[in-house]
C-alpha cells in the first residue's frame, strides 16, 4: 500500500466519524498556541492534551522563533485572540547535528538524502547541488534550553508582539514524553502588562 492510499483511506475514517467538529469556531477554544519542532516523534495534540480547535499549532525544523514562525504567532494573537504561547524544543532534535557550513556544504554537493554517521551527516549521492543554501539560516541547535530561551527572548522582544502575551519554555523528552520547563525562557517570556 503506498502512503499516499494510506493516507486517503485514514481520511475516510476519520471524516466518517467526524461528527459535530464541523461547527468549531475558527479561533482556537483555548486560546493558545504552540511553537514546535516538525520531529515525527512529536504529537503536539497528545502531549498536549489538545482536541479539534483548542489551540493553534506551528511547526517547522527544531521549533524556532523564525521570522515566519513570528508571522504565524502574530495572526494567532491579532486575528484569533490567544493570549499565552509555548515554545517546545525537544532532546535528541535533528537541528542539534549539523551547522549552517555542515547544510550548506552537503546540499552543494547533493540533493540527494545525506546519512547520519558517528561524525554527523555526510552525501552518499550523486551531484550536482546547489550553492542556494548559502542564502538560508538552517537555525541549528548547539544547545536546547538556550535555543528555547533565545526564541521566547526574540518573540517577546518583537515590536508585533503585546507585552501581555505570556510566553513559556520547554524541552519535551523524546525517552519519556515529558515536558520540562526552561527557567530562563519562561522568566523571559512573562507577561508584563
Ligand atoms: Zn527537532
Amino acid at each position: 500500500m503506498t502512503v499516499l492510499s494510506e493516507v486517503l483511506e485514514a481520511n475516510g475514517r476519520y471524516a466518517d466519524a467526524f461528527g459535530d467538529k464541523g461547527e468549531l469556531a475558527l479561533p482556537p477554544a483555548r486560546g493558545f498556541a504552540i511553537l514546535t519542532c516538525m520531529d515525527a516523534r512529536l504529537d503536539p495534540a497528545k502531549f498536549a492534551g489538545l482536541s479539534e480547535g483548542d489551540a493553534h499549532v506551528i511547526r517547522n525544523a527544531g521549533g524556532r522563533a523564525s521570522d515566519d514562525a513570528i508571522r504565524s504567532l502574530v495572526i494567532s494573537y491579532k486575528l484569533l485572540g490567544t493570549r499565552e504561547w509555548f515554545v517546545i524544543h525537544h532532546t535528541d532534535c535533528g537541528m542539534e547535528f549539523f551547522t549552517d557550513e555542515v547544510m550548506r556544504g552537503l546540499l552543494a554537493s547533493s540533493l540527494e538524502t545525506a546519512v547520519l554517521g558517528e561524525k554527523g551527516f555526510y552525501d552518499v549521492g550523486e551531484g550536482p547541488g546547489s550553492s542556494e543554501a548559502k542564502y538560508i539560516d538552517w537555525l541549528t541547535i548547539s544547545d536546547q534550553a538556550a535555543s528555547v530561551t533565545e526564541d521566547v527572548t526574540r518573540i517577546k522582544a518583537h515590536p508585533l508582539v503585546p507585552a501581555r502575551i505570556a510566553v513559556y519554555g520547554y524541552i519535551y523528552d523524546v525517552k519519556t514524553g515529558r515536558l520540562t520547563e526552561v527557567p530562563d525562557a519562561t522568566a523571559a517570556g512573562r507577561a508584563t502588562a
